[in-house]
């Protein structure tokens, strides 16, 4: 169990920060109030947590000058430093440590960004990044600052090398490079990296040499998400990166949403037939392992009309879950509309397709949608229609004649298209 150590003489304060924590980011926290406590914690480890972040008051009681972030971090763990007082002369020091970041004490705001800080410190390490340079000692010093903010880090000696490393690793989410390298210069290597990457799904940040701001106008003209201008500081660094990771993110975020039916999380109906119709094209001639299943809850008026809308709501999370748990990967499980379902399938033609959607009518119907103390089971119909036909409207109208059987039959059954 990964947990937020918080050292902190001030009780109040401590308890701030732990409600803030454990609410907002639910990650369960570890206090200790000096730094005997959380040399104990840490040394002894009594209950077996590992700490994956820690954030640390500068001053505490039985140690002086930061003592604790030194040690903190030989125990290799990120640390976040919280002070009083942030001049500049304090922040240096506090930056010579090769520290997370740090966070002034006195405003709301900055308790915001300590948890942002520390929700970064958690998703960092599922991020590549990759930093290209050829000087050895400017690539290792990019690359440390980048390992204190738990990164995976990647790195290439030139432009060249860094398009192998990119080819070797489509993970990789952002790349730093300088400009001046021998070969390749760090704008062409932006352009390469753009014939194959989007500007919102790989990040390049590049670094102009000394005095030069007309480089920062050519990065970003060739490609690039952002610019440093040389020299820049360890927190400018950090701006930067954490910046434009956050842009991708929230890129990503609204496609994802834009795909999704917001009740269920299944693919909506637009996505449904963009990706049923690349799917359906993908066939290769002879090809019939197309499988489409249309799914009706039965008498699901009856659901609203009895216990509400609300506990309706929950019977289509109930239904969708059942649908998405036995559906994923290649497989298309969309919300068409109100209590209506669509899969499409791959490999699933013939015999045990039956058998598929026999289970799953079976395992709905055994089962019970949960909305606060009320449990409600519901049944399903479906339709299947498991041959190309041709497109996926003539797949769709062939499995919707199937299931206006099922409904007219009895419902809770499952029927093929003829
Ligand atoms: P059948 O067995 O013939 O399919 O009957 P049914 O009652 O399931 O079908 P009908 O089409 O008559 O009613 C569907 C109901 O689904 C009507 C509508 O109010 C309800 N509905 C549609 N969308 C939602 C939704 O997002 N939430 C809830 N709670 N109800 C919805
Ligand atoms: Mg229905
Ligand atoms: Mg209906």
């Amino acid at each position: 169990m990964e947990k937020v150590l918080i050292v902190e003489d001030s009780k109040v304060f401590a308890r701030i920060l732990i409600r803030k924590i454990e609410d907002e980011l639910f990650f369960d926290t570890c206090w200790a109030s000096n730094f005997e406590e959380a040399r104990y914690l840490i040394e002894e480890n009594p209950d077996g947590h590992n700490y994956f972040v820690a954030l640390l008051d500068l001053h505490l009681p039985d140690a002086a000058d930061g003592r604790i972030v030194d040690y903190v971090i030989a125990k290799g763990i990120p640390s976040i430093v919280f002070t009083g007082d942030v001049q500049s002369e304090v922040r240096d020091r506090i930056w010579s440590k090769k520290v997370v970041d740090y966070v002034a004490k006195e405003s709301p705001d900055s308790l915001d960004y300590l948890c942002s800080l520390v929700r970064r410190i958690s998703l960092n390490k599922f991020i590549d990044v990759l930093v290209v340079d050829d000087s050895a000692t400017v690539r290792r010093h990019l690359m440390r600052l980048l390992e204190a903010h738990e990164f995976i880090v990647h790195e290439a000696d030139s432009g060249e090398r860094a398009l192998e490393v990119l080819s070797r690793h489509p993970e990789i989410r952002v790349v730093i490079t300088d400009y001046f390298m021998p070969g390749m210069d760090g704008v062409e290597l932006t352009r390469h990296i753009r014939r194959d990457h989007r500007k919102d799904a790989l990040a390049v940040i590049g670094i102009s040499a000394y005095g030069n701001t007309i480089l920062s106008a050519r990065f970003i003209k060739n490609g690039a998400n952002d610019f440093l201008n040389k020299p820049f500081s360890s927190e400018e660094f950090y701006c930067r990166v954490t910046q434009n990771l956050e842009m991708l993110e929230y890129i990503q975020k609204l496609r994802e949403t834009a795909i999704r039916d917001p009740l269920t999380g299944l693919y909506n109906r637009r996505h449904f037939f963009d990706a049923a119709k690349a799917l359906h094209s993908s066939l290769s001639r002879g090809d019939d392992s197309l499988t489409l299943a249309m799914i009706d809850i039965d008498h699901f008026k009856k659901v609203n009309d009895t216990y509400g809308h609300g506990v309706g709501d929950e019977v289509l999370k109930h239904v969708a879950h059942g649908l998405s748990n036995r559906f994923r990967g290649h497989d298309v499980a969309a919300r068409l509309g109100g209590e209506e379902f669509c899969i499409l399938a791959r490999g699933l033609a013939g015999e045990p397709a039956m058998a598929v959607f026999d289970d799953l009518r079976n395992s709905i119907a055994r089962s019970k949608a949960k909305a606060g103390k009320i449990l409600v089971g519901v049944t399903v119909s479906i339709g299947i229609c498991d041959k190309p036909m041709g497109s996926v409207d003539a797949m769709l109208a062939a499995a919707d004649a199937a299931l206006y059987k099922a409904k007219r039959s009895g419902r809770n059954r499952v029927l093929w298209a003829e």
